[in-house]
């Protein structure tokens, strides 16, 4: 029988659960379904729906040297999944519909209802572990439930890989030719506009890139990874998120790139590199949150109580935050780095996502769309868990009091202001000193056309804490 394989955030022929196991067992097509609304109504930025098309393009390619003809069909949302996905294996007398799980409530859904729509038609869907080291439900407590405290999640994830590591599946062999076309992969969807060329000269399409951008990591930068990841201006991270959260490398891949660096320890050896592989941990945390907690993607906070926090409507500080004009240098300048190239460094991220909820005190979930909204790597569980981390309303979250001073962490991660030189170039004549608090220059300042600070950080920070603690007497 023929074989099915609808692609989504697994773009990529090599170590594909799904794609592996379809060419096994028979002559195989290849599906991606094109979502216009679905994407919009999951806050999907632009430049993320152009890097997945792009990757799209280039597996199209890949996957017809294997003889796997892409087939593309464009439906306004997943409603229309399971119609067109029977009406495809009716055509094509398909035996097996092979799909990578993904962990979002909707995602979860829209596979259950391409099941019970099969269930009336002779074709059976076999889901794969694919996006992850290992499945939500197998990493539990002793009493059976989802971990809270990624620690204690991490040593049962520890234990796993010491009893056995998951391994990388080969490219698989190419099949005979079949008589059916592939369709072409279009370079734009309505709705979504066009990233810049420079944002996309950063993030090149395609398999063989990614591999390249994780072995030069591995071999260069990771030994170091530990000294330089909270440093914005050096490009001490992998920077492989966009191609994890598209499925163009693999978790596995990833994992065994990183032992190779290490000479197969995890959990020990060089720092940088047991270090990254925490932070490949943390990935795999928040999508078993997602799948064991899924309240916290419903617009929920993990801690229910914290719903309750008094959110300010303050529809110009939110501007200015996202606009990178809050007279904050390291805030603007770590906003204006999202917009320009849809990526932000991770002790960033904390420090806007911090500010944002706690000295704002504007709600975490408009940060959490806007980064939806304009991150190439944007993923559900790694931004809501980022999210309610930093505003302290997530599980194993920063304890509510411990607020980020964004002027000290500016003078600790950028000490001679060039992350802030590079974003800010109309703060480039001030020294390394006066360059995170422009606003002390006073007379001096004006001519330097750069806003004045929307916020005082004292009595922000008090208005936050008072916040949080009557939130605890309330209850
Ligand atoms: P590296 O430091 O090289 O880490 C390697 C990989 O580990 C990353 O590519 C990523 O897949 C994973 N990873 C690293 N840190 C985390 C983390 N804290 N949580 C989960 N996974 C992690 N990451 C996303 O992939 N998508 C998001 O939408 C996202 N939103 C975030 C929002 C906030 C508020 C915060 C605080 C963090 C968010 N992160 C998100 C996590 C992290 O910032 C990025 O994964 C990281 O900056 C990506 O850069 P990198 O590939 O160079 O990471």
């Amino acid at each position: 029988m023929n074989q099915l394989l609808w692609l989504r955030t697994d773009l990529r022929v090599s170590d594909n659960s799904a794609l592996a196991a379809a060419m096994s067992a028979g002559p195989t097509v290849a599906l991606y379904l094109i979502t216009p609304g679905q994407w919009l109504a999951h806050n999907d930025a632009p430049c993320k729906v152009d890097f997945w098309l792009r990757n799209l393009a280039e597996l199209s390619v890949r996957l017809s040297e294997l003889n796997v003809p892409l087939l593309i069909r464009t439906v306004h949302d997943w409603q229309a999944a399971p119609a067109v996905i029977a009406d495809l294996c009716r055509t094509h007398e398909i035996g097996t519909l092979h799909v990578n799980d993904e962990y979002g409530v909707n995602e979860q859904r829209r596979d259950e209802a391409v099941d019970e729509a099969l269930r009336k038609t002779p074709t059976v869907m076999r889901r794969h572990l694919d996006q992850l080291l290992f499945a939500p439900g197998s990493i539990t407590t002793l009493s059976g439930g989802y971990f809270k405290v990624f620690s204690q999640f991490r040593k049962v994830c520890y234990a796993r890989l010491t009893q056995s590591l998951p391994g990388c599946l080969p490219v698989p062999d190419r099949q005979a030719s079949l008589p059916i076309a592939r369709d072409s992969v279009p370079q734009a969807v309505d709705g979504f506009g066009q990233p810049s060329d420079y944002l996309r000269s950063l993030w090149p399409a395609g398999e063989d890139f990614a591999q390249q951008r994780l072995a030069q990591f591995a071999e260069d930068d990771m030994a170091e990874y530990e000294q330089r990841r909270d440093v914005p201006a050096e490009p001490g991270t992998s920077q492989i998120s966009a191609y994890l959260a598209a499925g163009v490398v693999s978790p596995r891949q990833c994992l065994h790139a990183a032992l190779r660096t290490n000479h197969g320890e995890h959990d020990s050896g060089n720092p940088g590199a047991v270090t990254w592989i925490n932070e490949l941990l943390w990935r795999e945390f928040y999508k078993h949150i997602l799948v064991g907690y899924p309240h916290v993607s419903m617009s929920r906070g993990f801690r229910r109580e914290t719903d309750a926090l008094p959110w300010r409507h303050a529809p110009e500080e939110l501007a200015a935050w996202q606009q990178g004009r809050t007279g904050f240098p390291i805030i603007d300048a770590a906003m204006r780095q999202l917009l320009a190239t849809g990526w932000m460094h991770n002790r960033l991220r904390m420090i806007v996502a911090m500010f944002l909820s706690k000295n704002l005190l504007i709600d975490w979930r408009e940060g959490e769309r806007w980064f939806m909204q304009n991150l190439i790597d944007g993923d559900l569980a790694a931004n809501n868990g980022g999210w309610q981390w930093s505003a302290s309303t997530g599980t194993d979250s920063v304890p509510y009091f411990r607020l980020f001073n964004p002027l000290s962490q500016s003078a600790k991660f950028d000490p001679d202001g060039r992350f802030l030189r590079r974003w800010l170039p109309e703060l480039a004549g001030l020294d390394k000193r006066a360059i995170h608090n422009p606003a002390k220059l006073n007379g001096l300042f004006t001519a330097v056309d750069y806003p004045p600070p929307i916020i005082d950080l004292a009595m922000s920070r008090d208005r936050a804490l008072t916040a949080f603690r009557q939130l605890g007497e309330a209850l």
